[in-house]
């Protein structure tokens, strides 16, 4: 089967997807990004990742390049015609092409792009868990806005994965964590205390963590939303990730050192069964 994606109003061959060299995502990064996922062919969180993008539109001075009626037809468009069951759908909009020049262009279009793949949710890593290391945060600080400006995270990860770990928490100037180089970071404390990140310019409000922040409110957990210290995490009696592609998945060593027994904590396991029904309910 040959893959289909929407580039600009036009369902094209993958293959030959193209956007033009002077494209403004290509040259400033200046453009946003959403990931949804879909699962037994619905989107998981839909309406909260469309809330997200368009919060990016407008944080970076762009305007919604379709309404979202139209949006949500061609995402449920590309994953039909990529027969997606499992997997995700990856949508981008950028100011659009015009000769360089760093003032935002009068009179142009933004580019919208969307493309979808298979990917099944990778349970043997939820089952085991992660290893992750410590790296600084170089990120600017307006990492609240979903920009296709990754160029720390992807330093970040193959640093992670240079090391043997499969990913990186980032350090921020004061000593603490901010998230993942594509996920949300979590700690529950030796008393059972859930922490997260505080939701602020340090970090992206993952709709993971949104959904599972819910999910623990309810059950009762003592919840607290903060920024926590390398220290802290280091003696964490669990520790896990949240993303749209990670679901919840433990994170069982930092720097080498084992978290807790070093397997998965019980508070993790009981949202992770928790973030999967609610993934799967349609
Ligand atoms: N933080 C960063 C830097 C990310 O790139 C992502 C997702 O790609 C997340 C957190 C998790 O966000 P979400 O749960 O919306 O996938």
């Amino acid at each position: 089967m040959s893959r289909v994606a929407y580039v600009n109003g036009r369902y094209v061959p993958h293959r030959s997807a193209r956007v033009h060299v002077e494209d403004r995502g290509y040259q400033f990064a200046d453009g946003i990004y959403e990931v949804v996922a879909v699962r037994h062919g619905h989107l998981v969180d839909e309406i909260p990742h469309l809330d997200r993008l368009d919060r990016s539109l407008g944080e970076m001075r762009l305007a919604a390049p379709m309404g979202r009626a139209p949006l949500r037809h061609a995402m449920r468009e590309v994953i039909r015609r990529n027969r997606v069951a499992d997997g995700i759908v990856y949508l981008q909009v950028s100011r659009g092409v015009a000769p360089r020049g760093h003032a935002f262009p009068k009179g142009i279009a933004p580019s919208v792009v969307i493309t979808a793949k298979r990917l099944a949710p990778n349970y043997a890593q939820m089952e085991k868990g992660i290893a992750i290391i410590t790296l600084p945060d170089i990120r600017w600080k307006r990492r609240d806005i979903k920009t296709v400006n990754l160029t720390a995270n992807v330093l970040a990860k193959q640093q992670a994965l240079d090391a043997g770990a499969y990913d990186a928490w980032l350090v921020d100037e004061d000593g603490m964590i901010s998230e993942g180089t594509a996920s949300n970071a979590w700690i529950v404390t030796k008393g059972r205390e859930l922490i997260t990140h505080t939701p602020d310019y340090r970090i992206l409000n993952g709709i993971t963590r949104v959904a599972v922040r819910g999910m623990a409110e309810k059950e009762g957990y003592t919840f607290v939303e903060r920024p926590f210290s390398k220290a802290e995490a280091l003696s964490a009696a669990e520790a896990f990730i949240t993303g749209t592609t990670s679901w919840v998945t433990p994170v069982i060593a930092i720097d080498g050192k084992p978290v807790g027994d070093g397997k998965a904590g019980p508070l993790t396991r009981a949202l992770q069964r928790l973030y999967a029904a609610h993934a799967d309910a349609p």
